[in-house]
């Protein structure tokens, strides 16, 4: 059976950064890409907070000099998925998608994790265009303007706070709306005006030809 140093179970930054840094310690290292080569930042336009890019970078093309920089030090990348690993042994036994049955003296993790979007019609068609999932990554493209932040719990408030001080910057009006508010919610409500919180409200299952309603 195949016996691999370093086994990294995902394509992202994080995977491929593993990658460079075992790679360049001299272990030997196989990453499986997984379902989605190079991982969510595949997903998206233009990034415009990752450093060493003055002006921004398109997802797709960040990942690919990323990839390239780990197999420059060696890292070999595999398709397909790790479907199962059993730890209970050293060296960890490993199963894959299309390699089969293999050995790894250690293994990283990397499997990133994904957005958790409502479902409702059109949503597709404006991610990235007025639908986000990412208040920090994608919160100043919407500097000044009117965004509902759509959920109840501590993330949600903590993105809505976040998002309600950057407006206020650049405009007093704006209005930052948190539906089915929990207390915290409340609380950063009653002390900063371009905050609102809706309870019980639920997005409308539309999306209006030009913005998100
Ligand atoms: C639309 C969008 C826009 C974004 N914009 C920004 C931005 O502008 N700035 C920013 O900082 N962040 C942004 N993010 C967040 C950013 O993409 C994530 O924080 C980052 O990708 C996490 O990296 P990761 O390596 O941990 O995981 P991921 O990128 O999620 O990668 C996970 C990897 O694991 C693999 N995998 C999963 N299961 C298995 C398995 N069983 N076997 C093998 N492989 C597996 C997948 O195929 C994938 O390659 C955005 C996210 C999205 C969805």
């Amino acid at each position: 059976m195949e016996h691999i140093e370093c086994l990294i179970i995902g394509s992202g930054p994080a995977g491929y950064t593993a990658a460079i840094y075992t790679c360049r310690a001299d272990v030997k290292t196989v990453v499986y890409e997984g379902m989605q080569p190079g991982g969510q930042l595949t997903q998206t336009t233009e990034i415009e907070n990752f450093p060493g890019y003055p002006n921004g970078v398109k997802g797709p093309d960040m990942m690919e000099e990323i990839r390239q920089q780990a197999l420059r030090f060696g890292a070999e990348i595999r398709e397909g998925e790790v479907t199962s690993i059993d730890v209970s042994q050293r060296p960890f036994k490993v199963t894959t998608e299309y390699d089969g049955e293999l050995l790894a003296d250690s293994i990283i993790v990397s499997t990133g994790a994904a957005a958790r979007y409502l479902g409702i019609s059109s949503e597709e068609e404006f991610k990235g265009g007025g639908v986000s999932a990412c208040a920090t990554c994608d919160g100043f493209f919407y500097k000044g303007k009117d965004v509902a932040v759509v959920g109840g719990g501590d993330t949600a408030c903590e993105d809505a706070t976040y998002l309600a001080k950057l407006c206020t910057r650049s405009i007093s009006s704006c209005a930052v709306m948190c539906y089915v508010p929990p207390k915290p919610c409340n609380t950063a409500c009653s002390t900063r005006p371009t905050l609102k919180c809706c309870g019980n409200t639920r997005p409308r299952n539309s999306l209006a030809s030009n913005k998100a309603s």
